[in-house]
């Protein structure tokens, strides 16, 4: 049964995205150093009900990402990821956190983890370990606890609820937990000194000694990395660096026409290739959305779409930037001009894992599959 009330069927996650994306880069300079984090943001996303919005309908939630095709989850990451890819990147995980809750909690879990998304607290999905002391679960006295690290954790010290991945001795397969994390503790960003998503606290986090009840362990062995969900994905990230890609190309419109270079044959060519670039992401975007939620393909024609998608988002992100910078000239290299941040921002964010992998994965899957070409991705194929 839907148990949605009357204020949650009115709700507009769209527009409260809207607010998010006219507010946060106003704050997005000052948050720009190394021990920065979008704090007022991530409690405008709280108020707004940005971060209940992903809890089911049949949970008592909008079911923001259950909508056909994904559109206005879609619409939500990008417009977030244009107000600040710091905070697209947090908002992002907390998404993917709640739809992993979703499909793999059990209904005491999901009661407690959606009540805790409605309560407030930031989620994050952390897989990223070093090879040498990534997180494993081990028998402790008469209970579990966990032992080791997880690197590159966006919102390390904010994040209060971790979706993590760890290996426990002696099971075969990666298990997958939620565990609460007290505000401020076990976090070390010293390492995040990076060019770019500096407000992102993309830091280490130490779990060593934490205990674990069978509670927080979410799902069986492997579900974190089940396909097409693990890679099909990465079109949420996409979406995110769409809206970064939106910013860098508004800086650059906008000083265009502040300076009055606008007219300039050479610079309206160049805006015009910029233009080309992004609306064919916008188009990537929206059908990896539509190809994750409708479902239709096999499984691994899923996930060789979802490469493309993410790929071909990349290459639009670095060709605006390129094109961006080249317009603009010195002056988006100087602190203080909008395209100096928001170009490093995007930079560091479109640095995504295994590009290369995913090319000639997706490739693979083209060259090995029957048919026309044109039909491979109408779910009618093998
Ligand atoms: C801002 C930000 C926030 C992040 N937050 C999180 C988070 O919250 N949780 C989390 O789990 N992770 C997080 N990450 C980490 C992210 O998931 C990836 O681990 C990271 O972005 C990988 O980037 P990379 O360029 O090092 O990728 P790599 O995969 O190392 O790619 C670098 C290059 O090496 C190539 N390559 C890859 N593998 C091989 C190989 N075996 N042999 C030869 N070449 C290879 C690639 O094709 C590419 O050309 C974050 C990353 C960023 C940028």
């Amino acid at each position: 049964m839907d148990q949605r009330t009357p204020l949650d069927l009115a709700y507009d996650a769209v527009a409260a995205a809207r607010l998010v994306a006219s507010t946060a880069p106003f704050r997005a300079a000052a948050q720009d150093r190394d021990d920065g984090f979008p704090s007022e943001d991530v409690a405008d996303l709280a108020r707004l009900g940005l971060l209940a919005a992903p809890i089911p309908a049949a949970a008592g939630g909008t079911g923001l990402g259950d909508e056909p095709g994904a559109c206005a989850l879609a619409e939500v990451l990008r417009l977030v990821g244009y107000g600040s890819l710091a905070l697209g990147r947090l908002y992002e995980g907390h998404v993917n956190a709640l739809q992993l809750v979703a499909t793999h909690g059990d209904a005491a879990q999901r009661a407690r983890l959606f009540a805790d998304a409605r309560a407030g607290h930031l989620f994050g999905v952390w897989n990223t370990e070093p090879p040498d002391n990534g997180l494993v679960l081990r028998e402790a006295g008469d209970g579990l606890q966990l032992g080791g690290v997880k690197t590159f954790a966006s919102g390390a010290g904010y994040v209060t609820r971790a979706l993590v991945t760890a290996r426990r001795d002696g099971v075969p397969g990666t298990l997958m937990l939620v565990m609460p994390l007290d505000h401020g503790t076990r976090a070390d960003l010293s390492a995040w000194q990076s060019q770019g998503m500096r407000a992102s606290a993309t830091g280490t986090l130490d779990f060593t000694g934490l205990p674990v009840r069978e509670e927080d362990i979410l799902g069986e062995p492997d579900s974190y990395s089940r396909q097409p969900a693990f890679s099909g994905g990465a079109w949420r990230f996409a979406a995110v660096q769409l809206g970064g890609i939106e910013a860098v190309f508004d800086a650059w419109r906008a000083h265009l026409t502040r300076t009055g270079r606008g007219g300039d044959p050479h610079q309206l060519a160049r805006l015009g290739e910029g233009a080309l670039a992004l609306e064919g992401a916008r188009n990537w975007v929206k059908r990896g959305a539509e190809t994750v939620s409708d479902a239709i393909l096999p499984p691994a024609r899923i996930v060789a779409t979802i490469n493309l998608v993410r790929l071909a988002v990349e290459r639009a992100g670095l060709d605006v930037l390129q094109l961006a910078q080249r317009s603009v000239g010195l002056q988006g290299f100087l602190r203080g001009h909008p395209l100096e941040r928001l170009s490093r921002d995007l930079a560091t964010y479109l640095r995504q894992p295994a590009p290369d992998g995913a090319l000639v994965g997706a490739a693979a899957e083209i060259l090995k599959a029957d048919g026309l070409v044109g039909d491979l991705w109408d779910g009618d194929v093998t």
